[in-house]
């Protein structure tokens, strides 16, 4: 059995495994795909101490920072039941069985798509998920944001320092934003918000987005907005349906953690985005691994 296994290779859990094997423990990482979001990242502006990197070159970083260890990585394989016995049994989708003291979950999220036509061929060519990092690509243009929910309205007030115009574009006929970042967002005069928009289509020119259509839900009428980006902001969907009844996951499927990264059930931790830890950041992300796999040494030398 091993002392900590980690399931996810994102940043997280590269960090968690770094933490655990420098113990000297029995460390392993389980993960469906290394590297985990920052793979589909382009540019990397916010990773402190290096100024400007990319997705691949970071997920190689974390690989063969975790290959100087002895760490067992197990890559390609994805866990899809945990439970707690004499060990912590992961089970993956091969049917093998890892058995462990302790475990930490790092097995991230995925943003919610729009599902319409345009936006994976324009993924990363205009279509954007993440204002913080992706923001100021688009400075001096225009943009538009999807969703009026309070990430969205975020999006929108964070954009506005940057971008010539930001439009918001809400499905329902109200924002379900908190007042005061409605009120903020309203009063900036290089927001505008359209409400009960629901989007069609990302429009391109085959090398990046130049627009995008929405049908006015009331008169059924189709506009155009001519934007050169798209920020995506419906919500993030957290990879823990595999955790269903086994640990306290909120209404929104994150995994519950407390500030040593101890989620429900004793000896198994989590961490990073798939975590009701604030603020969803590769920095942040490492920042949790790290507290994860400190909190499962912790555990350990007391049982
Ligand atoms: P993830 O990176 O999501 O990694 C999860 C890992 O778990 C993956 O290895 C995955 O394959 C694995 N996994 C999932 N389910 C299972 C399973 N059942 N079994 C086994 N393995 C599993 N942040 C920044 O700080 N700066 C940026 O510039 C930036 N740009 C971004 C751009 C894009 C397009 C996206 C999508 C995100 C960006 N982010 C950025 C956010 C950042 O990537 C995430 O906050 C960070 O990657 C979260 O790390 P994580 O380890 O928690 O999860």
């Amino acid at each position: 059995a091993y002392d900590v296994l980690i399931v996810g290779g994102g940043p997280a859990g590269a960090a968690a495994a770094i933490y655990s094997a420098r113990k000297g423990i029995r460390t392993g990482v389980v993960a469906e795909r290394f590297g985990g979001q920052v793979s589909d990242t382009m540019a990397i502006e916010n990773f402190i101490s290096v100024k400007a990197t990319d997705g691949p070159k970071l997920v190689a970083g974390l690989e063969q920072h975790v290959l100087e260890y002895d760490v067992d990585l197990m890559k390609t394989q994805k866990a899809v039941r945990l439970e707690k016995k004499e060990f912590v049994e992961v089970e993956l989708e091969n049917g093998a069985i890892l058995k462990s003291k302790s475990v930490v979950l790092a097995t991230g999220a995925r943003w919610r798509e729009m599902n319409v036509p345009g936006e994976q061929e324009y993924r990363g060519k205009g279509v954007a998920y993440c204002p913080h990092c992706d923001g100021p690509l688009f400075k001096g243009k225009k943009t538009a944001v999807i969703g009026g929910g309070n990430s969205g309205i975020e999006a929108a007030i964070d954009l506005a320092g940057i971008v010539e115009h930001v439009t918001v574009l809400e499905f329902g006929d109200t924002l379900r934003a908190d007042d005061v970042l409605v009120k903020k967002a309203e009063s900036l005069p290089n927001v505008s918000i359209i409400k009960n928009a629901m989007t069609t289509e990302v429009l391109g020119d085959d090398e990046r987005v130049i627009g995008l259509k929405y049908t006015d839900r009331k008169t059924d009428e189709s506009h155009l907005v001519d934007v050169a980006g798209i920020f995506v902001q419906i919500g993030l969907v957290p990879n823990s349906e595999f955790l269903k009844d086994t640990l306290e996951l909120t209404n929104r499927g994150e995994i519950v953690v407390n500030g040593h990264g101890e989620t429900s059930l004793p000896g198994v931790f989590a961490a990073g985005d798939v975590t009701t830890a604030p603020y969803k950041q590769i920095i942040v992300s490492m920042g949790s691994g790290a507290t994860a796999a400190l909190g499962a040494f912790d555990y350990l030398i007391r049982h």
